[in-house]
Protein backbone atom coordinates (compact mmCIF):
# COMPACT_ATOMS: atom_id res chain seq x y z
CA UNK A 1 0.00 0.00 0.00
CA UNK A 2 1.36 3.23 -0.86
CA UNK A 3 1.21 5.65 2.23
CA UNK A 4 0.69 9.48 0.71
CA UNK A 5 2.64 12.11 1.99
CA UNK A 6 0.64 13.67 5.46
CA UNK A 7 1.35 17.17 4.06
CA UNK A 8 0.25 16.70 0.63
CA UNK A 9 -2.84 14.48 1.93
CA UNK A 10 -4.47 18.12 3.46
CA UNK A 11 -2.82 20.15 0.81
CA UNK A 12 -0.57 21.99 3.06
CA UNK A 13 3.13 22.98 3.21
CA UNK A 14 5.62 21.31 4.96
CA UNK A 15 6.30 24.56 7.37
CA UNK A 16 2.56 25.01 7.52
CA UNK A 17 1.59 26.47 10.94
CA UNK A 18 -1.39 24.92 13.26
CA UNK A 19 -3.78 27.12 12.35
CA UNK A 20 -3.50 26.21 8.16
CA UNK A 21 -3.36 22.67 9.42
CA UNK A 22 -6.74 22.57 11.46
CA UNK A 23 -8.34 24.68 8.52
CA UNK A 24 -7.52 22.68 5.67
CA UNK A 25 -8.34 19.22 7.92
CA UNK A 26 -11.56 20.68 8.67
CA UNK A 27 -12.53 21.38 5.17
CA UNK A 28 -11.36 17.96 3.97
CA UNK A 29 -12.79 16.44 6.24
CA UNK A 30 -16.53 18.00 5.69
CA UNK A 31 -16.15 17.46 2.08
CA UNK A 32 -15.41 13.57 2.15
CA UNK A 33 -17.13 12.84 5.08
CA UNK A 34 -18.74 9.35 5.13
CA UNK A 35 -22.27 11.04 6.11
CA UNK A 36 -22.04 13.15 2.87
CA UNK A 37 -21.35 10.26 0.65
CA UNK A 38 -23.80 7.41 1.45
CA UNK A 39 -21.37 5.10 2.17
CA UNK A 40 -18.98 5.53 -0.56
CA UNK A 41 -16.23 3.31 -0.21
CA UNK A 42 -13.22 5.82 -1.72
CA UNK A 43 -14.70 8.94 0.22
CA UNK A 44 -14.55 6.94 3.48
CA UNK A 45 -11.20 5.83 2.92
CA UNK A 46 -10.02 9.51 2.02
CA UNK A 47 -11.60 10.28 5.08
CA UNK A 48 -9.81 8.33 6.94
CA UNK A 49 -6.40 8.97 6.16
CA UNK A 50 -7.19 12.80 6.36
CA UNK A 51 -8.13 11.75 9.69
CA UNK A 52 -4.52 9.84 10.03
CA UNK A 53 -2.98 12.85 8.59
CA UNK A 54 -4.37 15.41 11.31
CA UNK A 55 -4.26 13.62 13.96
CA UNK A 56 -0.13 13.23 13.11
CA UNK A 57 0.36 16.76 12.32
CA UNK A 58 -1.93 18.41 15.22
CA UNK A 59 0.36 17.43 17.56
CA UNK A 60 3.92 18.66 17.94
CA UNK A 61 5.78 15.54 19.14
CA UNK A 62 4.42 13.07 16.51
CA UNK A 63 4.73 15.55 13.54
CA UNK A 64 8.35 15.92 14.11
CA UNK A 65 8.62 12.00 14.83
CA UNK A 66 6.95 12.75 11.33
CA UNK A 67 9.22 14.80 9.71
CA UNK A 68 12.51 12.66 10.65
CA UNK A 69 10.76 9.64 9.53
CA UNK A 70 7.85 9.64 8.06
CA UNK A 71 5.50 6.94 7.89
CA UNK A 72 7.62 4.44 9.28
CA UNK A 73 7.65 6.53 12.80
CA UNK A 74 3.99 5.31 13.34
CA UNK A 75 4.51 1.59 12.15
CA UNK A 76 4.65 -1.24 14.58
CA UNK A 77 6.79 -4.04 14.29
CA UNK A 78 8.41 -4.53 10.79
CA UNK A 79 11.30 -2.25 12.03
CA UNK A 80 9.40 0.67 12.46
CA UNK A 81 8.98 2.05 15.86
CA UNK A 82 5.98 3.76 17.52
CA UNK A 83 7.53 6.70 20.19
CA UNK A 84 4.13 7.02 21.87
CA UNK A 85 2.71 3.49 22.52
CA UNK A 86 -0.56 3.36 22.77
CA UNK A 87 -0.89 5.50 25.45
CA UNK A 88 -2.77 9.24 24.71
CA UNK A 89 -3.71 8.13 21.33
CA UNK A 90 -7.41 6.51 21.31
CA UNK A 91 -8.08 5.51 17.80
CA UNK A 92 -10.30 7.39 15.60
CA UNK A 93 -13.37 6.63 18.00
CA UNK A 94 -11.38 9.48 20.00
CA UNK A 95 -11.57 12.03 16.68
CA UNK A 96 -14.74 11.16 15.82
CA UNK A 97 -16.44 12.37 18.89
CA UNK A 98 -14.83 14.88 19.64
CA UNK A 99 -14.05 16.70 15.99
CA UNK A 100 -17.50 14.73 14.90
CA UNK A 101 -19.83 15.44 17.38
CA UNK A 102 -22.31 17.22 15.67
CA UNK A 103 -22.58 14.60 13.12
CA UNK A 104 -23.00 11.23 14.90
CA UNK A 105 -25.89 10.09 16.18
CA UNK A 106 -25.07 9.85 19.92
CA UNK A 107 -27.83 7.50 20.61
CA UNK A 108 -26.62 4.89 17.90
CA UNK A 109 -22.78 5.21 19.44
CA UNK A 110 -24.32 4.96 23.05
CA UNK A 111 -26.12 1.48 22.82
CA UNK A 112 -26.35 -0.49 19.80
CA UNK A 113 -29.23 -3.06 21.47
CA UNK A 114 -31.35 0.13 20.91
CA UNK A 115 -34.62 -0.63 18.98
CA UNK A 116 -34.44 1.08 15.94
CA UNK A 117 -37.37 3.59 15.07
CA UNK A 118 -40.28 3.40 12.86
CA UNK A 119 -42.34 5.47 10.48
CA UNK A 120 -46.06 4.93 9.92
CA UNK A 121 -48.05 6.99 7.50
CA UNK A 122 -51.08 7.79 8.97
CA UNK A 123 -53.97 9.05 6.51
CA UNK A 124 -56.66 11.42 8.03
CA UNK A 125 -59.73 13.33 7.14
CA UNK A 126 -60.14 16.95 7.16
CA UNK A 127 -62.99 16.56 10.13
CA UNK A 128 -60.62 14.22 12.39
CA UNK A 129 -58.21 16.63 12.36
CA UNK A 130 -60.06 19.13 13.12
CA UNK A 131 -61.41 17.23 16.28
CA UNK A 132 -58.29 15.05 17.44
CA UNK A 133 -58.69 11.60 17.22
CA UNK A 134 -57.83 8.39 18.45
CA UNK A 135 -56.53 5.40 16.13
CA UNK A 136 -55.88 2.24 16.36
CA UNK A 137 -53.06 1.03 13.78
CA UNK A 138 -51.25 -1.65 13.40
CA UNK A 139 -47.68 -2.20 13.05
CA UNK A 140 -45.54 -5.02 12.50
CA UNK A 141 -42.31 -4.73 13.61
CA UNK A 142 -39.62 -6.66 16.44
CA UNK A 143 -41.45 -6.48 19.50
CA UNK A 144 -40.80 -7.76 22.94
CA UNK A 145 -40.13 -11.67 23.07
CA UNK A 146 -43.57 -12.92 25.36
CA UNK A 147 -42.12 -16.76 25.51
CA UNK A 148 -39.08 -15.30 27.35
CA UNK A 149 -39.90 -11.87 28.09
CA UNK A 150 -37.49 -10.46 26.35
CA UNK A 151 -35.02 -12.17 28.86
CA UNK A 152 -33.66 -14.17 25.53
CA UNK A 153 -33.42 -17.45 27.23
CA UNK A 154 -35.61 -19.97 28.76
CA UNK A 155 -34.09 -20.19 32.64
CA UNK A 156 -34.72 -18.23 35.09
CA UNK A 157 -31.86 -17.92 37.08
CA UNK A 158 -28.74 -17.55 35.13
CA UNK A 159 -29.69 -16.46 31.65
CA UNK A 160 -26.54 -14.57 30.40
CA UNK A 161 -22.98 -14.48 31.13
CA UNK A 162 -19.89 -12.08 30.05
CA UNK A 163 -18.83 -12.54 26.71
CA UNK A 164 -15.19 -13.61 26.53
CA UNK A 165 -14.60 -11.92 23.38
CA UNK A 166 -14.79 -8.87 24.52
CA UNK A 167 -14.43 -9.37 28.08
CA UNK A 168 -17.86 -7.52 28.28
CA UNK A 169 -17.18 -4.67 26.98
CA UNK A 170 -19.19 -4.83 24.07
CA UNK A 171 -16.41 -3.63 21.45
CA UNK A 172 -13.22 -4.79 19.90
CA UNK A 173 -9.86 -3.23 19.65
CA UNK A 174 -8.07 -3.69 16.48
CA UNK A 175 -4.71 -2.32 15.50
CA UNK A 176 -4.50 -1.16 11.67
CA UNK A 177 -1.08 0.08 11.20
CA UNK A 178 -0.16 3.06 13.97
CA UNK A 179 -4.56 3.18 14.65
CA UNK A 180 -6.46 1.44 17.34
CA UNK A 181 -9.96 0.67 15.67
CA UNK A 182 -13.33 0.11 17.95
CA UNK A 183 -15.81 -1.90 16.36
CA UNK A 184 -18.55 -3.96 17.87
CA UNK A 185 -18.16 -7.41 19.66
CA UNK A 186 -19.32 -9.96 16.40
CA UNK A 187 -19.55 -12.47 19.50
CA UNK A 188 -22.19 -10.74 21.74
CA UNK A 189 -22.91 -7.97 18.68
CA UNK A 190 -21.94 -5.49 21.13
CA UNK A 191 -24.42 -6.82 24.24
CA UNK A 192 -21.18 -7.62 26.30
CA UNK A 193 -22.98 -11.23 27.25
CA UNK A 194 -23.76 -14.26 25.98
CA UNK A 195 -27.05 -16.64 26.07
CA UNK A 196 -26.50 -19.70 27.56
CA UNK A 197 -30.10 -21.08 26.71
CA UNK A 198 -31.37 -19.42 24.01
CA UNK A 199 -35.17 -19.01 23.82
CA UNK A 200 -36.19 -21.00 20.37
CA UNK A 201 -38.92 -18.32 19.27
CA UNK A 202 -36.21 -15.28 19.42
CA UNK A 203 -32.93 -17.30 19.46
CA UNK A 204 -32.05 -15.06 22.27
CA UNK A 205 -32.64 -11.84 20.89
CA UNK A 206 -35.60 -10.99 23.11
CA UNK A 207 -37.58 -9.51 20.51
CA UNK A 208 -39.29 -11.12 18.01
CA UNK A 209 -41.32 -9.89 14.97
CA UNK A 210 -45.06 -9.49 15.83
CA UNK A 211 -47.80 -7.69 14.59
CA UNK A 212 -48.77 -5.18 17.47
CA UNK A 213 -52.66 -2.83 17.63
CA UNK A 214 -51.87 0.11 18.88
CA UNK A 215 -54.05 3.22 19.86
CA UNK A 216 -52.47 6.59 19.23
CA UNK A 217 -53.62 10.00 19.95
CA UNK A 218 -53.79 12.50 17.28
CA UNK A 219 -54.33 15.63 18.90
CA UNK A 220 -56.10 18.21 17.25
CA UNK A 221 -54.87 21.11 14.55
CA UNK A 222 -52.42 18.17 12.87
CA UNK A 223 -51.66 19.10 9.34
CA UNK A 224 -50.20 17.23 6.60
CA UNK A 225 -46.19 16.44 6.95
CA UNK A 226 -47.37 16.49 10.99
CA UNK A 227 -45.01 14.19 12.50
CA UNK A 228 -45.75 12.81 15.76
CA UNK A 229 -43.42 10.96 18.52
CA UNK A 230 -44.99 8.07 20.29
CA UNK A 231 -42.18 7.36 22.63
CA UNK A 232 -41.35 3.70 23.02
CA UNK A 233 -43.41 2.28 20.37
CA UNK A 234 -40.88 1.56 17.92
CA UNK A 235 -38.92 -1.77 17.58
CA UNK A 236 -38.08 -3.39 20.50
CA UNK A 237 -34.26 -3.22 21.63
CA UNK A 238 -32.18 -7.04 21.57
CA UNK A 239 -32.79 -8.61 25.36
CA UNK A 240 -34.93 -5.52 27.25
CA UNK A 241 -32.95 -2.59 25.78
CA UNK A 242 -34.48 0.29 25.36
CA UNK A 243 -37.39 0.14 22.53
CA UNK A 244 -36.61 3.14 19.47
CA UNK A 245 -39.66 5.49 18.80
CA UNK A 246 -42.64 5.53 16.52
CA UNK A 247 -42.84 8.36 14.29
CA UNK A 248 -46.60 9.07 12.83
CA UNK A 249 -46.56 10.83 9.57
CA UNK A 250 -49.70 12.44 9.18
CA UNK A 251 -51.47 12.87 5.48
CA UNK A 252 -54.14 14.24 4.55
CA UNK A 253 -57.05 13.05 2.37
CA UNK A 254 -58.98 15.17 0.16
CA UNK A 255 -62.17 17.15 1.39
CA UNK A 256 -64.97 17.52 -0.87
CA UNK A 257 -65.65 20.81 0.22
CA UNK A 258 -62.48 22.62 1.73
CA UNK A 259 -58.78 23.24 0.81
CA UNK A 260 -56.33 24.16 3.90
CA UNK A 261 -53.54 26.26 4.34
CA UNK A 262 -52.50 26.41 7.59
CA UNK A 263 -55.62 26.91 9.79
CA UNK A 264 -57.38 28.75 7.12
CA UNK A 265 -60.15 26.70 5.49
CA UNK A 266 -61.05 27.96 1.96
CA UNK A 267 -64.06 27.35 -0.06
CA UNK A 268 -64.53 28.14 -3.74
CA UNK A 269 -68.29 29.08 -3.44
CA UNK A 270 -69.38 29.63 -7.04
CA UNK A 271 -72.79 32.05 -6.75
CA UNK A 272 -75.50 32.81 -9.27
CA UNK A 273 -75.01 36.20 -10.91
CA UNK A 274 -78.01 37.74 -9.52
CA UNK A 275 -77.08 36.83 -6.08
CA UNK A 276 -73.81 38.36 -6.90
CA UNK A 277 -75.92 41.34 -8.46
CA UNK A 278 -78.43 41.62 -5.85
CA UNK A 279 -77.00 40.05 -2.05
CA UNK A 280 -77.79 37.13 -0.80
CA UNK A 281 -76.77 34.34 1.51
CA UNK A 282 -74.88 31.24 1.12
CA UNK A 283 -74.57 28.73 3.62
CA UNK A 284 -71.85 26.39 4.03
CA UNK A 285 -71.33 23.37 6.13
CA UNK A 286 -68.77 23.96 8.94
CA UNK A 287 -66.08 21.84 9.59
CA UNK A 288 -67.01 21.45 13.51
CA UNK A 289 -71.23 20.11 12.10
CA UNK A 290 -72.44 23.59 12.40
CA UNK A 291 -74.04 25.66 9.36
CA UNK A 292 -71.62 28.79 8.71
CA UNK A 293 -73.86 31.66 7.04
CA UNK A 294 -71.92 33.98 4.71
CA UNK A 295 -73.88 37.16 3.82
CA UNK A 296 -73.13 38.17 0.02
CA UNK A 297 -73.22 42.22 -0.37
CA UNK A 298 -75.09 43.44 -3.21
CA UNK A 299 -72.27 43.60 -6.25
CA UNK A 300 -69.62 40.84 -5.13
CA UNK A 301 -67.27 40.31 -7.90
CA UNK A 302 -65.82 37.21 -8.86
CA UNK A 303 -62.74 36.50 -6.74
CA UNK A 304 -63.64 38.60 -4.16
CA UNK A 305 -63.53 36.35 -0.79
CA UNK A 306 -65.34 36.39 2.35
CA UNK A 307 -63.97 35.56 5.49
CA UNK A 308 -65.46 33.94 8.54
CA UNK A 309 -63.50 34.54 11.69
CA UNK A 310 -63.23 31.40 13.90
CA UNK A 311 -64.95 29.01 11.63
CA UNK A 312 -61.63 27.71 10.42
CA UNK A 313 -59.07 24.43 12.03
CA UNK A 314 -58.34 24.14 15.36
CA UNK A 315 -54.60 25.39 15.81
CA UNK A 316 -52.23 22.49 16.92
CA UNK A 317 -51.28 22.82 20.35
CA UNK A 318 -53.19 25.87 20.66
CA UNK A 319 -56.12 27.20 21.31
CA UNK A 320 -59.17 28.85 18.81
CA UNK A 321 -59.54 28.28 15.42
CA UNK A 322 -58.76 29.79 12.00
CA UNK A 323 -60.74 31.36 9.57
CA UNK A 324 -63.23 30.00 7.18
CA UNK A 325 -62.59 31.32 3.61
CA UNK A 326 -65.36 31.89 1.11
CA UNK A 327 -63.79 32.56 -2.56
CA UNK A 328 -66.31 34.20 -4.49
CA UNK A 329 -66.74 32.49 -7.96
CA UNK A 330 -70.08 34.76 -9.88
CA UNK A 331 -71.71 32.16 -12.42
CA UNK A 332 -73.37 33.53 -15.67
CA UNK A 333 -76.37 31.32 -16.62
CA UNK A 334 -75.71 28.95 -19.31
CA UNK A 335 -79.53 27.90 -19.29
CA UNK A 336 -82.05 30.18 -19.12
CA UNK A 337 -86.09 29.93 -20.25
CA UNK A 338 -87.51 32.27 -22.98
CA UNK A 339 -89.25 34.02 -20.14
CA UNK A 340 -85.84 35.09 -18.42
CA UNK A 341 -83.94 35.93 -21.92
CA UNK A 342 -86.63 37.89 -22.38
CA UNK A 343 -86.50 39.69 -19.12
CA UNK A 344 -82.36 39.95 -19.58
CA UNK A 345 -83.07 41.53 -22.97
CA UNK A 346 -85.47 44.20 -21.35
CA UNK A 347 -82.95 44.79 -18.43
CA UNK A 348 -80.32 45.89 -21.18
CA UNK A 349 -82.56 47.97 -22.87
CA UNK A 350 -82.33 50.05 -20.15
CA UNK A 351 -78.26 50.03 -19.50
CA UNK A 352 -76.69 52.85 -18.83
CA UNK A 353 -72.84 51.63 -18.74
CA UNK A 354 -72.83 53.19 -15.14
CA UNK A 355 -74.00 49.44 -13.71
CA UNK A 356 -70.81 48.07 -14.38
CA UNK A 357 -68.23 51.13 -13.75
CA UNK A 358 -65.18 48.36 -14.22
CA UNK A 359 -66.37 47.97 -17.87
CA UNK A 360 -67.12 51.59 -18.57
CA UNK A 361 -63.81 53.04 -17.53
CA UNK A 362 -61.85 50.05 -19.20
CA UNK A 363 -63.99 50.32 -22.94
CA UNK A 364 -63.37 54.19 -22.42
CA UNK A 365 -59.47 54.13 -22.55
CA UNK A 366 -59.72 51.62 -25.00
CA UNK A 367 -61.54 54.27 -27.51
CA UNK A 368 -59.32 56.74 -25.99
CA UNK A 369 -56.27 54.26 -27.29
CA UNK A 370 -57.34 53.76 -30.71
CA UNK A 371 -58.34 57.70 -30.87
ZN1 LIG B 1 -37.58 -15.21 23.41
ZN1 LIG C 1 -18.56 -9.61 23.05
Amino acid sequence: MVEQDYYELLGVQRGADEATIKAAYRKLAKECHPDRHNGCRDQEARFKAVNEAYDVLKDPQKRAAYDRFGHAAFRNGGGGHDPFGDAGFNGFSDIFSTIFGEFMDPRAQQNAARGADLRYDLELSLEEAFTGVEKTIAVQSMARCESCHGRGCTRTDHCASTCQTCGGMGKVRAQQGFFVVERGCPTCRGSGEVISDPCRNCHGEGRALAERKLAVKIPAGVDEGTRIRVAGEGEAGVRGAASGDLYLFVHMKRHPIYAREGTTLIAECPVSFTTAALGGAISLPGIDGNKVELKIPPGMQSGEQLRHRGAGMSVLNGRGRGDLVARILVETPTRMSAKQKKLLEEFRATETGDECPAAKSFFARARDYFA
